[in-house]
């Protein structure tokens, strides 16, 4: 399928076309026709699938008549309202959006909390058609006056899984009654809980609904492993495993802000290049550790749930739960940064034995057992220790294919020391691009694992359609709508 038989605009397929976009994800061809055709959506899209050009594409192109020159602001009122439950979240929709919008006299902007009021204040004086908010702050605004959202046709509540957890509901509904009642409403959420389907049913009327992935499930491109740590070894052993795997980058998730403060001047102190991202930061020092890590300055960039929230950064090929969350969907969301845009992604969780049962909770959720491996060399609470302990493996990742055994020791397949080669030559250090990415993973449907005999490149972290290596065969079939076909 192409993006011009979904009937997009001139305008929208040449700002496609820059972007490298070749055909649209299933979320975008099930959506795009859809929201066109005017209907309420409710729709159930994991992060990476492509949800946010779902709804920006056809919303652009409702709003494409009405596009025009004029400096006058009257001629520019707010036409579509997006709702995000965070700044960074924002942030990005509305880089989307103008990167959309290239091609079209179409204004947007974003307002958040943390920034002055004033510069927001002049940009929706002087007309914004495409408005992306956080919902406390466009309150804000309302009760300043100054905003005016009764012209708003169409409304957009982006991830509003995490809206609902973060106690926004009580404030979109009071927006809710300021757009007009024959408006048209596109609620999107990774997850799909009752309490989402409640709520679709208060806002939406008549909705389509849309899911490309089962609820709650995690992509099947992420190789997810759980390492049994002590809590007083686990920097120790995210050290070594940042080090053992060569990981260019990764977002390591922690569940507080000063665990996220101190574990980033740990790792400072420890050579690696990190940054700490959470809401006690200023929303200037946020963005400046995002955008040093986007450009690749800083290597670890360590977060918060909220903070990290929406983050998209391309390629990002590791994930560490540092912590594990309490709330089971966040893993789903923490390990939706990686894998994603048909890219194969690892997600690694550091467990202490008081989280079993967080543990427990996330598999239940998302109805896979995840692969458990130990590090031998910090099982004891103390490094002291060990030094007089026997070492029985340096805790390196030899090929895990055969690892799908729960809790394996040192020696078996998965964890092995490194061995002289036959020839008497160096260890054997496997590297990442031996590894094979679906290893590890137990997967619920088995077709995807027939992709571990086929070879496939897990250095590859491109895009969607810029992965013409990719076998048919080895593409689940979520994916398999939008990669291009084998050259
Ligand atoms: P999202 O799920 O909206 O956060 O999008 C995830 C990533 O996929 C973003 O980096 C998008 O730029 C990218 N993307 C979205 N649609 C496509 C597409 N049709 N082809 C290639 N990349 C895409």
């Amino acid at each position: 399928m192409s993006f011009e038989s979904l009937g997009l605009s001139p305008e929208l397929l040449r700002a496609l076309l820059d972007m490298g976009y070749e055909e649209p994800t299933p979320i975008q061809a099930q959506a795009i026709p859809v929201i066109l055709g005017g209907r309420d959506v409710l729709a159930a899209a994991q992060t990476g699938t492509g949800k946010t050009a779902g709804f920006t594409l056809p919303i652009l192109q409702r709003v494409q008549p009405n596009a025009n020159t004029s400096p006058s602001p009257a001629r520019h009122p707010i036409r579509c309202l997006i709702l995000t439950p965070t700044r960074e979240l924002a942030v990005q929709v509305e880089e989307s959006v103008k990167s959309y919008s290239k091609y079209l006299p179409i204004r947007s902007s974003v307002i958040y909390g943390g920034m002055p009021m004033d510069p927001q204040v002049k940009a929706l004086q002087s007309g914004v058609e495409i408005l992306v908010a956080t919902p406390g702050r466009l309150l804000d605004h309302v009760n300043n006056k100054t905003v005016r959202l009764g012209t708003a046709s169409i409304l957009v509540l982006d991830e509003a899984d995490r809206m609902l957890d973060m106690g926004f509901i009580p404030d979109i509904k009071r927006i809710l009654q300021l757009l007009p009642a024959d408006r048209q409403t596109l609620l999107f959420s990774a997850t799909f809980s009752n309490e989402i389907k409640r709520l679709a049913d208060d806002f939406l009327t008549n909705p389509v609904t849309i899911e490309v992935a089962r609820s709650n499930q995690t992509s099947e491109l992420v190789e997810q492993r759980v390492y049994s740590v002590p809590d007083a070894r686990k920097k120790d052993a995210l050290v070594h495993l940042i080090r053992e795997f060569a990981i260019p980058q990764a977002i390591v998730f922690c569940g507080t802000k000063q665990g996220a403060n101190k574990l980033c001047s740990q790792l400072i102190r420890d050579g690696i290049n990190a940054a700490a991202i959470h809401s006690d930061k200023t929303q200037q020092g946020r963005e400046e550790s995002l955008n040093n890590f986007k450009a690749g300055e800083v290597k670890i960039l360590v977060a918060t749930d909220i903070a990290a929230r929406g983050l998209d950064v391309e390629d990002l090929p590791y994930v560490f739960n540092y912590d594990l969350p309490h709330v089971a969907e966040d893993y789903v969301h923490r390990i939706g940064r990686t894998g994603r845009a048909g890219s194969t992604g690892h997600a690694f969780s550091l467990v202490a034995p008081d989280e079993e049962r967080n543990l427990r909770e996330i598999e239940k959720l998302i109805k896979t057992k995840i692969n458990v491996v130990e590090l031998p060399q910090f099982q004891s609470a103390s490094p002291e220790r060990e030094k007089f302990a026997p070492r029985s493996g340096s805790g390196s990742v030899s090929n895990a294919s055969a690892s799908n055994t729960r809790f394996e020791r040192a020696g078996s397949d998965s964890e092995r020391a490194p061995r002289k080669e036959a020839g008497g030559g160096r260890p054997h250090r496997p590297r990442l691009e031996d590894m094979d990415p679906m290893a590890g993973v137990v997967l619920s449907e088995p077709s995807a694992m027939e992709s571990k005999s086929q070879g496939q490149d897990a250095s590859a972290h491109s895009g969607f359609s810029q992965r013409p290596g990719r076998r048919a065969a080895e593409v689940p079939a979520l994916l398999r709508g939008f990669m291009k076909a084998p050259t």
